[in-house]
């Protein structure tokens, strides 16, 4: 459940605490595997810029209620800082901070011209109008416009945002700007500016992961029995690729409860019921809890939610046999260690959902030349990235003899070094 009362917010913050410092820990376990001295610790442990602001906006009833916002920016050394905005009630500076860190991450992963950058909004979107949250999103750009654009810093959708909340924002941007500009956000409708293949592009790049992790372990993703955490954008496109690949989704959730079927869910049912903001569990008396749903019997489990879901309360009774972290952060440092011990195969979140950047890359380039692709070129694109990502990741744990994330780490943050370097920054 998304928490709703002040005990359950402060939980969730001190969780987010947790994020970046594990972030900061295993950053500096990969840059000392790299050779690198302390002072680029220093430098990529925090972003370079964070921006707190406060969006005044008028509600439905006549009042006025003002939200906090953050938009860091890790490092702009390779280039523009890129990454989503997120409205949720559990927003944090701190998690913001952890998930601008990662973008950076993810960006060195699949070789992107980028820096990483991240938002977010302490908001419910649930419980706010369409009036409402066009209000707050052209707020939230007014109140950063001087620090992002399409050569300083792109936004995108995260968890709670869609394309038309881009699309907004992207008209917000245009005013500021006085001329249509396209290339400063991502994840648009096609009509704006949009690219094919983008809305479903974190989830198809979670699926090329997993395959090519099931062929390691000898499992035919056909007759996989997979669980997957979270029925928004990722989760949502991954349990219908999966399971039209052949795969039985024996469980889905979504942020009020879960739903369980050994013989496999019908997930084009499912698909058809759930609102924008992937909830469908709802509409069942029949749900089991989130907590039940990731130690569920299955082959492979993909937490495609929030944050600090496997932790070490419960990696010890997870049964799949990989997991595959479509989530930004769902396992934690404690949680990854259990599961390596346990000879689990564990895909990290940095690699894994890096297909949704990858794409937004794409939709970036296309906006800079003014000529689109179709989604065929998309697909080939993203699938050739993809796979080098993970063969280079998945070689280097094998041949370190390191886990993937910390493998996927160095892997990611060699890139913003050698910039941050070569720029005499450090
Ligand atoms: P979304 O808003 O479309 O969907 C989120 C889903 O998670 C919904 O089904 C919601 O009900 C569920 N949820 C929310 N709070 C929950 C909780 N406390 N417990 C269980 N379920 C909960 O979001 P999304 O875009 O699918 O993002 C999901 C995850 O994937 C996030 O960690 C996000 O950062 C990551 N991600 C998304 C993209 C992207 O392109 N959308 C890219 C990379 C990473």
């Amino acid at each position: 459940m998304v928490a709703d009362n002040a005990a359950d917010s402060t939980r969730e913050a001190n969780k987010t605490n947790d994020i970046l410092s594990s972030t900061r820990t295993v950053i500096k376990n990969a840059l000392e595997k790299l050779g690198y001295p302390d002072e680029v610790f220093e430098l990529l442990k925090d972003p370079v810029r964070m921006m707190t602001v406060r969006i005044p906006v008028r509600m439905d009833d006549g009042s006025v209620k003002v939200f906090t916002g953050y938009r860091a920016q890790h490092n702009d050394a390779v280039g523009p800082t890129k990454g989503g905005v997120r409205f949720h009630p559990n927003v944090t500076e701190k998690e913001v901070k952890a998930l601008a860190i990662w973008m950076s991450l993810k960006a060195g992963i699949v070789d992107l011209p980028y820096g990483g950058g991240k938002g977010g909004i302490i908001c419910d979107p649930r419980e706010m109008s369409f009036r409402e949250l066009e209000g707050l999103s052209r707020g939230y750009v007014r109140a950063i416009s001087q620090i992002v654009g399409p050569t300083k810093d792109i936004p995108a959708p995260d968890v709670f945002t869609n394309s038309q909340i881009m699309a907004w924002m992207m008209d917000e941007y245009s005013r500021i700007d006085e001329f249509n500009n396209p290339g400063f956000i991502t994840g648009k409708p096609i009509v704006l500016g949009g690219s094919h293949g983008r809305e479903s592009a974190t989830a198809k790049g979670v699926t090329i992961v997993l395959n090519e992790a099931a062929k390691k372990r000898g499992l035919d993703v056909k007759g996989a029995r997979v669980v997957v955490q979270g029925f928004g954008n990722a989760g949502s496109f991954l349990s219908k690729f999966l399971h039209d690949a052949g795969a039985k989704i024996v469980g889905i959730s979504d942020a009020y409860g879960a739903l369980h079927d050994p013989e496999g869910l019908d997930i084009d049912y499912l698909l058809d019921r759930r609102d924008s903001f992937g909830t469908v569990t709802k509409l069942f008396n029949n749900t089991i809890t989130n907590k039940e749903l990731l130690e569920l019997d299955c082959d492979i489990l993909v937490p495609a939610a929030v944050e600090n879901q496997i932790t070490e309360e419960n990696a010890h009774n997870i049964k799949a046999d990989i997991i595959v972290e479509a989530a930004n952060g769902p396992t934690t440092m404690e949680g990854t260690k259990i599961l390596t011990e346990r000879g689990k195969l564990l895909v990290p979140d940095v690699l894994a959902s890096s297909g949704g950047v990858t794409v937004s890359y794409f939709e970036w380039v296309q906006n800079n030349q003014g000529y689109y692709w179709s989604e065929k070129e998309i697909d080939d694109k993203l699938h050739e990235i993809m796979i080098k990502a993970f063969d280079t990741i998945y070689n280097t744990s094998q041949t370190r003899r390191i886990d993937m994330r910390l493998a996927a780490y160095m892997v990611g943050v060699r890139k913003v070094a050698e910039a941050s370097r070569f720029r005499g920054w450090v």
